[in-house]
This record gives C-alpha cells, structure tokens and sequence, in this order.
C-alpha cells in the first residue's frame, strides 16, 4: 500500500526515549541533543520586527540574499575562501540541507558511507532516497578517529557520498587536519563526495576545528551543512544551510524548493541578526559547556567499570560500559529505575558501534548535573 522508501524508514525517535521516564519523579533528562539555554534576545526581537514590518510573504527558493550573504561571509573565513551567496542554500534545520543533498546526490542503490557510531538522523534521508548506509569505524582506540584503511576497504564503485560529523554526535570526536587530509586524497581518488555536517563547529573545547572543505580540491565535491539551532539555540525554529559549489547548490535548491518551497521569512531575519549581531552570547555557552564536559569526566572518572575517551567536542560524552555486562538499552532502563536520570542508550541509536555504550547528553545546568552524575555512580556502584 505504501512506498517503499517509508515501509524502510525505521524510527527511532530520542524524543521517544522520553517515554521511558513516564510515571518516575524527579527525573533528569540527560537523554536530549539541544541546548538548555534561551534563544538570544535580539534574535527574537529581530524575528518580531520582520512581522511587523510585513516580511511575511514567500522568500527566494535559497533565501534571502542578505541571510546567503552573510552566512558566505561567514564561511568564506571560517574554510579560508571565497564564496558568494550562489554558494549557499538556506533551508530548514541543517536536516532540511542533508536531505536536500541526498536527494540531489545519492541514485537507488548507490552505497553513503557514514561514521559507525552514527548519528540516526542522517540514516532516515539515505533510506527515503533509496541509497544503503555503509558503516566506517569510529575506532574507540584511536579516540574515536576514523581508520583510513577501513575506510579505503569500503569503498565500492557504488560509493557516492561520506558523510562526516566533526565535532561528533554521539562521541565528541573531533577530526584533526592530517585525518581530513588522508579522507579527501580518498575521496578524490575514489571520485566521491563529502557530506560534512559541521553544526557543533562552535563546540570544541580542546584543539581546533577544520573544515575537510580546506583540503585543497575538495571545496568543489564538499557540501558542508550547519545550523542556528546549536550555537543560537534555535533548534524549534528550524533553520540551517548548505554551502558548496554553485552547480550543488543549484540542484540541491530543486529538492528543497520542492519540499517547502522556502524557509520559514521571519526565521530568516532572525538568523541574520544571530551571525551579524554579538557573538558572546555562543562563547559563553561554550565556556559553560566545556566546565560541564570537565564534570562529566571527573564524575565518571570515580567509576571503575566505566572508561571513556576524553570528548574534544559537540556537548555528549559516549562512556564504554561494556564491563557491566548488559546490554545497553538494559542499562538504559535500569538507570530510569534506580537513579532517576534517562540518558541514550548506544544500541541501537547510534548503530552497531554503539553496543556497549550510553549517550551523556550534558545539557542541564551544573548543580543538576553533578547530583545526575552521583546517582548514575552510585546505582552502577549496586549493579557491581
Ligand atoms: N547533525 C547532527 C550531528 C546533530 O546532532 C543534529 C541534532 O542533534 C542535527 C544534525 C540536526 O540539527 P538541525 O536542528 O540543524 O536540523
């Protein structure tokens, strides 16, 4: 009765997760991937003075010129190059740009290969356009880095796209230069593209973030997407980009116009406010960030059976709790009962390579963080 592409389409909803807690009290919810801070100030003001001033009609296909401009702007310093505003497409979340990329790139059949833990959201526009999700390694002894010979054994004449997230959701890895590097050389060789979904590019809290757009002859088969709803706590709002090459752009701008047409006016203007205005408010929240990083680190230092590769990015810690001897989603439950915290379970969220871990999402204030910590320590100290 239905198609294919949504009898395939399996959901696994983190928001559904939250089902889990239902009838316990005092639960911290340790389980979801957005920001607990408000949306700055003169954002809003800026989505309300749009209202006002009537911008409420149909925008450009790829958005308003002043918002592509501006996000080009951004960009062009942030890769180290020239851009214009025919580089970019605004669009509704950065999910609203993968899907737009996917459904431009990727022909029934051909093979996307994306990090192992993965990130489920890009798995449900690699189903609907009929491609098949390969996974590579995040390999946990090399901090979570991808292994360029698994790499190279994976590629097939079927491939036509990478998918990389750097800094990581779930393992806050974050891609240093030379891995970029040896991932483009790859890429070039083998004639694909690269998805890089670069929307925790604020969040790194040690080293540096780097764009696999700056390896010198990538730029033209990198579609980077990002996103407002991080750095500017706007996930609701629904707004994000895609940057690549014109000719990219411009068919991406078919699948995305077909969806929706354009993004949301008022949101746009909003959007241009939050890159043009100050950019305090995002290095406050990211300072915030890493002492809580630091908090989840040291809390789960205490605990023996639990190790850990130290999170450079994004705003999870993904612990190996393989020594507890059950499985994932049991530890998951167990937690909700006996310490009153929900967080992810690895498995199967995030993919086989998520089997013997949990998700830390640390996106509650400190002092509720410090008394989630205490209880998960406590309630593995009982399981022990
Ligand atoms: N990409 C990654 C790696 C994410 O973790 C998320 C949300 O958690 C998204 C994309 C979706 O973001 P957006 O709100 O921009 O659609």
């Amino acid at each position: 009765m239905f198609a294919e592409r949504v009898l395939k389409y399996k959901k696994h909803s983190l928001i559904d997760l939250a089902k889990l807690a239902e009838g316990f009290e005092d639960v911290i919810y340790l389980n979801v991937g957005e920001p607990d801070f408000k949306t700055p100030k003169h954002v809003l003001d800026a989505a309300k003075e749009a209202m006002e001033k009537g911008y409420t009609k149909y925008t450009p296909d790829e958005g308003i010129s002043e918002l592509r401009e501006a996000i080009a702007e951004r960009e062009s310093r942030k890769i180290k190059t020239e851009l214009t505003k025919e580089n970019v497409l605004v669009t509704a979340g950065s999910t609203g740009a993968v899907f737009a990329a996917i459904m431009s790139l990727v022909n029934p059949g051909e093979e996307v290969l994306i990090q192992d833990p993965w990130y489920p959201g890009h798995i449900r526009s690699i189903t609907l356009a009929g491609g098949k999700s390969i996974g590579v390694s995040q390999v946990e002894e090399k901090n979570y880095s991808i292994d360029l010979d698994e790499l190279n054994e994976k590629v097939t004449k079927k491939t036509k796209l990478l998918i990389l997230i750097s800094p990581n959701n779930p393992t806050g890895a974050v891609l240093n230069y030379k891995t970029l590097k040896g991932i483009a050389e790859i890429a070039m060789d083998s004639n694909f593209y690269v998805l890089s979904d670069e929307v925790y590019d604020r969040f790194v809290y040690d080293g540096e973030f780097r764009s696999i757009a700056e390896v010198p002859g990538m730029e033209e088969r990198t579609i980077i997407v990002n996103s407002f709803s991080k750095a500017y706590c706007m996930t609701g709002l629904r707004i994000g980009y895609a940057v690549s090459s014109k000719q990219i752009i411009k068919e991406m701008a078919k699948v995305a116009c077909a969806a929706s047409l354009s993004v949301t006016s008022i949101i746009q203007y909003a959007a241009l406010a939050a890159l043009k205005g100050p950019q305090s408010y995002v290095e406050e929240i990211v300072k915030e960030y890493d002492e809580r990083r630091k908090l989840v680190m040291r809390k789960l230092k205490e605990i023996p059976e639990v190790s850990f590769v130290e999170p450079k990015g994004a705003f999870y810690v993904f612990p190996n709790m393989e020594k507890l001897g059950i499985s994932s989603k049991e530890l998951v439950e167990y937690l909700i009962r006996e310490a009153r915290v929900l967080v992810s379970p690895g498995y199967p969220f995030f993919g086989p390579g998520g089997k013997h871990h949990i998700r830390i999402s640390y996106t509650v204030p400190r002092d509720k963080l410090e008394t989630a910590m205490e209880r998960i320590k406590q309630a593995i100290e009982k399981l022990s």
